[in-house]
C-alpha cells in the first residue's frame, strides 16, 4: 500500500498533546485523516498550540483518555511521553487497533536519507555535532526528533536530497513498524529510565528496535567500548562499523597515537589530532567518534569533519562552563539525569569538585559513583526528593550538606570552594520535583551563579 494511503480517510487518535503529538495530529489531518487528540492534562486549551487544532478542525479531549479515543478508530499514534501500558491502550490491543509512535507516521511521509541516533547518553550532543559537520560540508540536512523539533513538524519540508538526522529515545522506538533508517547508531546502553522499563533487558530491546528493519545495504554504527552494544551479530543485519576510544576496531573510527582515525576495508585516514577537538571529556570523545563515523559513511569530506570538530562548542546544559570567579569554575550539567552521566562528568575534571546532586530519583544506583566521588569530590551538596537516598547510598565517603533549593546549593558550594575548585551541577536525577524540566533547572542554576558573582 502506498504510504499516504495508510492515512487518507482513516480515523486516527493521537495520544498526548505535547509538541510531537500536536505536530503529528496536524500532519495526519493534512494528509486526509479524521483526527482526534486525547490528553491527560487539564487546562491545555489555554495553550497556543490548540489554536492550530482549532484551525485544522481537529476534535480533542483533555483531563482523561476516554473510550472515545478508541471508538471506530483505524489506528492510534503515541507521543513519546505517553506510557505504553495505559489501560486504554491495552484495550486497543485487544481490539487489534494498531498503535504506532509519532516517528513511524512521520517516516511514512518523509523523503531523504534517514540517520537514527539512539543510546542512553550523548544523543543530543552527537546529533547536533553531526548537523554541524553536515553544515560545514554544505549538505542539506535537518536535525530533529527527541531533540525538541518533532520529526512530524519537518516532514513536509524534506526533499530526496535531505539528510534527516533523527535523535531517537527508546520511547519513540517502542512502537515502530516500517521505520527504517539507512544509518542507525547506538551510542551506549546503560541503566536509565528504569522507572519506565521493568529491567535493563526490556530497555535494551526498545533501543535495539532501531535495527529491526535494516537490511545488508544499510549501516549500523556501534560502540565497541560498550559491552551491551558490542555483540549484536544476531540482531543486526546491516553492515557494521564500530567506534571506540579504547580499542581499534577493524572498520570504523578510533584513537591511535592521539589522533582520531577512520579505517574502512584496511585503508586508514587521520581525521584530527584529538587535542584539537573542542568538546572535552572521554564521553565527548566517544560521541565525536560516533558522529565522525556516521559522517564518513555519508560521504562527508574529512576536512569538513575536522573543521566542525575544532569549532563545535557543545550543547547548553551539558558540561557547560558558566562562569569562573574568585578562581572557582561553575559548570552546568543539568542534562545529566542519570548516574552514568554523572560518572562521565566527574571523569571529565582534574580539579577538586563540589558536586550538586539530586532531584527526582529515576531508580539510579548511586553506589556506582563511590570510587570517583572519593577520588574527585571534596564536598557533596544534596538536594531534591532523592537527597536522603543518595546520602544513604554514598554514606560519609566525603563531607556532605543538604540544600533546600538551587540558590542555597550555590551559596553553600561557593562558601566551601577554594580557587581552582570546580562547582559542578550534575544531578543524576530528573528535575521534575522542583522544575519544569532540566533546561529550567540549568537556567535557574546559571542565574543563581550570576547573582552570586554580582554579590561579591
Ligand atoms: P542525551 O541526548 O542522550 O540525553 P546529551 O548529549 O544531551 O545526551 O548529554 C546528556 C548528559 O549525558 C551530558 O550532560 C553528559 O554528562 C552525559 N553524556 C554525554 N555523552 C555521553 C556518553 N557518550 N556517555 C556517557 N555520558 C554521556
Amino acid at each position: 500500500m502506498e504510504r499516504k494511503q495508510k492515512i487518507a480517510g482513516k480515523k486516527v487518535t493521537v495520544f498526548g498533546a505535547g509538541k510531537s503529538g500536536l505536530a503529528v495530529a496536524s500532519l495526519l489531518k493534512k494528509f486526509g485523516a479524521d483526527v482526534f487528540v486525547t490528553e491527560l492534562k487539564k487546562d491545555m486549551e489555554k495553550e497556543l498550540e490548540f489554536e492550530e487544532l482549532k484551525r485544522l478542525k481537529i476534535d480533542w479531549e483533555t483531563g482523561a483518555h476516554t473510550q472515545k479515543a478508541l471508538e471506530g478508530k483505524d489506528f492510534i499514534v503515541l507521543s513519546p511521553g505517553v506510557p505504553t501500558d495505559l489501560p486504554l491502550l491495552k484495550g486497543a490491543q485487544n481490539q487489534k487497533i494498531p498503535i504506532y509512535s509519532e516517528i513511524e507516521v512521520a517516516y511514512w511521509l518523509s523523503q531523504g536519507r534517514v540517520v537514527g541516533i539512539t543510546g542512553s547518553n550523548g544523543k543530543t550532543t552527537t546529533a547536533t555535532l553531526l548537523g554541524e559537520i553536515l553544515k560545514e560540508d554544505g549538505k542539506k540536512f535537518v536535525v530533529c526528533g527527541n531533540i525538541g523539533l518533532p520529526f512530524s513538524k519537518v516532514t513536509e519540508d524534506l526533499s530526496q536530497k535531505h539528510i534527516v538526522v533523527l535523535e531517537l529515545s527508546s520511547f519513540q522506538l517502542e512502537k515502530i513498524d516500517e521505520f527504517h533508517p539507512e544509518i542507525a547508531a547506538v551510542l551506549n546502553i546503560t541503566p536509565d529510565h528504569l522507572d519506565r522499563y521493568p529491567d535493563l533487558k526490556s530497555y535494551k530491546e526498545a533501543k535495539l528496535k532501531i535495527f529491526e528493519n535494516q537490511t545488508k545495504d544499510d549501516f549500523a554504527i556501534l560502540n565497541s567500548d560498550d559491552t551491551e552494544t558490542r555483540f549484536l551479530d544476531s540482531i543486526v543485519k546491516a553492515q557494521k562499523l564500530f567506534f571506540s576510544t579504547q580499542n581499534r576496531p577493524e572498520q570504523g573510527v578510533f584513537v591511535k597515537e592521539n589522533e582520531l582515525v577512520f579505517r574502512f576495508f584496511g585503508k586508514e585516514e587521520i581525521v584530527i589530532d584529538i587535542d584539537k577537538i573542542r568538546i572535552k571529556g572521554p564521553h565527548n570523545l566517544s560521541n565525536t567518534a560516533c558522529a565522525t563515523c556516521i559522517a564518513k559513511v555519508l560521504g562527508v569530506k574529512t576536512e569538513a569533519i575536522a573543521k566542525a570538530l575544532e569549532t563545535f562548542p557543545g550543547v547548553e546544559h551539558r558540561l557547560e562552563e558558566v562562569l569562573t570567579f574568585s578562581g572557582v569554575k561553575f559548570v552546568n550539567d543539568s542534562k545529566a539525569t542519570n548516574v552514568n552521566s554523572v560518572w562521565y562528568a566527574l571523569e571529565s575534571f582534574d580539579c577538586p569538585i563540589i558536586l550538586l546532586l539530586g532531584g527526582r530519583d529515576k531508580g539510579g544506583d548511586f553506589t556506582k559513583l563511590k570510587p570517583l566521588v572519593q577520588e574527585k569530590v571534596k564536598h557533596l551538596i544534596l538536594l531534591g526528593e532523592a537527597k536522603d537516598k543518595i546520602k544513604f547510598q554514598l554514606g560519609d565517603l566525603v563531607p556532605s550538606s543538604f540544600a533546600q533549593d538551587i540558590g542555597e546549593a550555590v551559596d553553600m558550594a561557593y562558601s566551601k570552594a577554594k580557587p581552582k575548585d570546580c562547582v559542578l551541577l550534575s544531578p543524576g536525577c530528573s528535575s521534575f520535583d522542583m522544575f519544569e524540566n532540566y533546561e529550567h533547572r540549568g537556567k535557574v542554576f546559571k542565574s543563581k551563579v550570576m547573582e552570586k558573582k554580582d554579590e561579591i
